[in-house]
Order: structure tokens, then C-alpha cells, then sequence
């Protein structure tokens, strides 16, 4: 396996999509409402579009109305990193893939389950894995 925090920005340029490479690697953020898994509820897993590494799951995804995939915990305690975000004039807890640090979205401290944490996620930093895949 490659070490994805080793990739250069010409080869992340050549393996994501332009919507992808601005929000995983320039922290960019889709327009509410927008991305393809705002409203998926099938069963399955969330993986990084940039690395593959499994983030979140269907069974932690709920409808937040913010018009952005929203979970309350990530798949492990491992998946993901976070770090303190101060642009755009707020202050934010930036989420990141902790495999290779490709950017997610932020965590808010108002969700629903037992640890009070809202995952803010853009679709396009997700790929999704249905759980009854087509053989
Ligand atoms: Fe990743």
C-alpha cells in the first residue's frame, strides 16, 4: 500500500476530480443540499474518495437538515483526526482523514446521540459502499 501523505499535488490533482481535490485537499466545502449523499440512507460504509480508509458508517448517518451528510461518530476512533479551524471568521473543529490527512468537513458540539457530536461531512470527500452490493 502507498503512503497517501507522500502523494504529490500533481498526483492527488490526477486522482480526484476537480470538486474532490477542492474540498479534500483546500478545504473547500460544497454547497449545501448538493452532494450525492446528503440524503442516502442505504445500509453500507463511507470511505475517503482520497485514500479509501473507512470513515463513517450508514448506522451513524442521520438527517441533520443542514443539507450536508451528517453523522455522530465516525466508523472508529481511528478513522478520523481533528484540528482547530479558524477561518471564515468562526471558530470550527475541522475534520480530517487521519489516514491521509485529506480534509472532511468540521464537527459541531450539537448532535443528536449520546456524545452530542454533529460529523458535517462533504459528499465529496465520501465514497459509498452499499452493504448488499451487486455481485
Ligand atoms: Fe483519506
Amino acid at each position: 500500500m502507498t503512503d497517501d501523505r507522500r502523494m504529490s499535488d500533481e498526483e492527488w490533482r490526477r486522482r480526484l476530480t476537480p470538486e474532490q481535490y477542492r474540498v479534500l485537499r483546500e478545504g473547500g466545502t460544497e454547497r449545501a443540499f448538493t452532494g450525492k449523499y446528503d440524503t442516502n440512507k442505504q445500509a453500507g460504509e463511507y470511505h475517503c474518495a482520497a485514500c479509501g480508509q473507512t470513515l463513517f458508517e450508514s448506522r451513524d448517518k442521520y438527517d441533520s437538515g443542514s443539507g450536508w451528510p451528517s453523522f455522530t461518530a465516525p466508523a472508529h476512533g481511528e478513522s478520523v483526526a481533528t484540528r482547530r479551524d479558524t477561518g471564515h471568521g468562526m471558530v470550527r473543529t475541522e475534520v480530517l482523514c487521519a489516514s491521509c490527512e485529506s480534509h472532511l468537513g468540521h464537527v459541531f458540539p450539537d448532535g443528536p446521540g449520546p456524545d452530542g457530536l454533529r460529523y458535517c461531512i462533504n459528499s465529496a470527500a465520501l465514497d459509498f459502499e452499499p452493504e448488499d452490493k451487486p455481485a
